[in-house]
């Protein structure tokens, strides 16, 4: 019982980023449609165009997020899994030594690639199961993940091999988002500061949520952006975090970086597909 109501508070604390996230655009679409748009934007035209790219912005930065969010993980088949082998879990009872060479055995049957420094087979002791090339081990989610490339809190999910696109799309949209209201908020805040920011908010208290909206959005703007090259630069290359920081070592005994880099139109064709009406939707159309 007090197992499960650690558990249960601990997956309410996992979520409190994404609550965040969304608090944060729930008060931007405030800020932007009302306070902006509604009261500062005098021309109609203009209040019209910016209300029309705003909300298409927002749908699909808000469509890729919860995407990504509830997206299940990629977790190994179910033959990678020792104990689903009786043969196997009945000599596992052995010696070390004797384990160690059914586990590798067992996954040179399976044709993994990559190895431990060691030179042996990589395997889970949690999952009792090899971990397939590209797959590791997620502490928070308690299980191997394939093509794990971190666990994001702000979206509370591994992204992973099932929601790398989805996780990439999120960036591009949340960065189109903050260019977006950062460009168009960038007039008023020019007129407020001319006027006195001091004196444009004590006039109006509503002008507050604007001064904060330009430098929110111009804040989030820097952040996406350093993110969002680093991960331009891992799809170039298909390279996940965890390969950036740990080079693949193979049954070669040697290490390669480049192992999985098949040049930079099939690493992205891996991920987004050959079909380029999908490339900019949040659906599954990476190559399997
Ligand atoms: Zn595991
Ligand atoms: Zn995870």
């Amino acid at each position: 019982m007090a197992s499960k109501c650690v558990k249960f508070l601990l997956s309410l604390l996992r979520a409190v980023p994404v609550i965040f996230v969304t608090t944060i655009v729930v008060w931007s679409y405030y800020a932007y449609t009302i306070q902006l748009c509604l009261f500062n934007v005098e021309n109609l035209a203009e209040k019209i165009l910016y209300l029309i790219f705003y909300h298409l912005i927002l749908f699909f930065f808000s469509w890729s997020f919860w995407v990504t969010v509830f997206t299940p993980v990629a977790v190994p088949p179910f033959e990678y899994n020792l104990s689903s082998s009786d043969v196997v879990t009945r000599e596992l009872l052995g010696s070390t030594a004797e384990r160690k060479k059914i586990i590798n055995n067992f996954g040179k049957s399976l044709g993994v690639q990559c190895r431990l420094v060691t030179g042996d087979v990589r395997f889970c002791e949690k999952c009792n199961a090899i971990k397939p090339d590209r797959a590791h081990h997620c502490s928070v989610c308690g299980k191997c993940i394939l093509k794990l490339d971190h666990h994001c809190p702000w979206v509370n999910n591994c992204v992973c091999f099932s929601n790398y696109k989805f996780f990439l799309l999120f960036l591009v949209y949340g960065l189109l988002y903050c260019l977006y209201i950062f460009s168009t908020s960038f007039k008023y805040f020019i007129i407020f500061w001319e006027v006195g920011v001091a004196s444009t908010i004590s006039s109006n208290m509503g002008n507050l949520h604007v001064v904060f909206l330009f430098f929110i959005s111009a804040m989030f703007f820097i952040s996406i952006t350093v993110l969002l090259s680093y991960h331009v630069y891992l799809v170039v290359l298909n390279r996940s975090t965890i390969e950036s920081y740990q080079t693949p070592m193979f049954a070669n005994g040697l290490k390669d970086e480049h192992a999985f880099n098949l040049g930079y139109k099939a690493n992205f064709y891996e991920i987004f597909g050959k079909n380029p009406k999908l490339w900019f939707l949040p659906v599954f159309s990476r190559l399997d």
